[in-house]
């Protein structure tokens, strides 16, 4: 079975890890102090892969790198010359990842026969981040994200597959793997990072998907980015020539763009949840921020 896992993830380059599925200490008391947007808090929250299912053994943790950008975005993508540009991170304009990761998983799933299994990808309590590090997927860096040592840095994207099926479990993640280094934390925008902890509210990738209207302080943060940030994980020495690139916008484009063009552009990825409006304030908060008012 392991073998066939192992091929698995070469095939589809992705990291795989497995993990018993017991509850991991100290997450929910870490979640209970911790402020988070767009999710409950416990006891609101279930943590424990036993709720999803209850006959669960073992917890099969994907990451998938970051897919390229969907065709359809190309209209979006600034031409050369054009004067008013602003960027979007690739994992906005890739196939939105709740839909690939869990096609990814659906097909482990039947690659291993699981008799009974249930898939989460960003849909349940468990934070994945957690058990991608109990399943040896990588370490916890001061960014607040899962770094694989081995040569896939940050840029993954991660899903769960619970299932009843008994497996040996992966050696855990949990190694020191930033020491010394703060780059992340020099290089963070909204000074949203302490080590291993992100306050949200000055982070870009929240401000950017956030509803109403945004202060000048968020605007400042946001500088030319339209859409995510992941500043903190381009700077990080463990993601040497495996970023992708930020990918530069028309501003005017996204300004003048119609609710049936968002639809077009927009529907396979990411931003589509959010939905237009967030976009196009987006677009307008980073042409008056940085062209507009200078
Ligand atoms: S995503 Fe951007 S704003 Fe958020 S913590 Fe990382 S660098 Fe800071
Ligand atoms: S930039 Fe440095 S401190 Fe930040 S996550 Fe990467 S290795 Fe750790």
């Amino acid at each position: 079975m392991r073998h066939l896992i192992t091929q698995f993830a070469e095939q589809k380059n992705c990291l795989i890890g497995i993990a018993d599925p017991n509850p991991i200490p100290g997450v929910r008391e870490r979640l209970e102090q911790t402020e988070t947007p767009f999710a409950p808090k416990p006891p609101m929250r279930k943590l424990s892969p036993a709720d999803y299912l209850p006959d669960v053994k073992s917890v099969i943790v994907l990451g998938a790198s970051y897919a390229p950008p969907c065709a359809e975005v190309s209209s979006i993508i600034a031409r050369p010359g054009e004067p008013y540009t602003g960027l979007i991170s690739s994992m906005a304009l890739s196939p939105d990842y709740h839909r690939t990761v869990r096609a990814l998983l659906i097909e482990l799933a039947g690659l291993i026969s699981a008799p009974h299994y249930k898939i989460l990808v960003d849909s349940g309590g468990p934070v994945e981040r957690e058990w991608a590090v109990k399943a040896g997927l990588g370490f916890w860096g001061k960014n607040c994200c899962v770094i694989s040592p081995s040569n896939k840095g940050s840029f993954f994207n991660i899903g769960l597959l619970l299932t009843d099926l008994a497996l040996p479990a992966s050696q855990p993640g949990d190694m020191d793997g930033c020491g010394t280094c703060t780059r992340c934390l020099e290089a963070c925008p909204g000074k949203a990072l302490e080590p291993f902890r992100l306050n949200y509210k000055n982070c870009v990738s929240y401000i950017t998907q956030k509803n109403g209207e945004l202060s000048a302080e968020e605007q400042r943060i946001m500088g030319k980015q339209i859409y995510f940030c992941d500043i903190c994980q381009r700077v990080c020495p463990y993601n040497e020539g495996v970023a992708p690139e930020q990918v530069k916008v028309s501003l005017t484009g996204l300004m003048n763009m119609t609710e049936d063009t968002f639809g077009q552009t927009c529907v396979y990825t990411a931003m589509n949840w959010k939905g237009f409006k967030i976009l196009k304030r987006n677009a307008a908060t980073v042409f008056n921020t940085i062209y507009k008012w200078g």
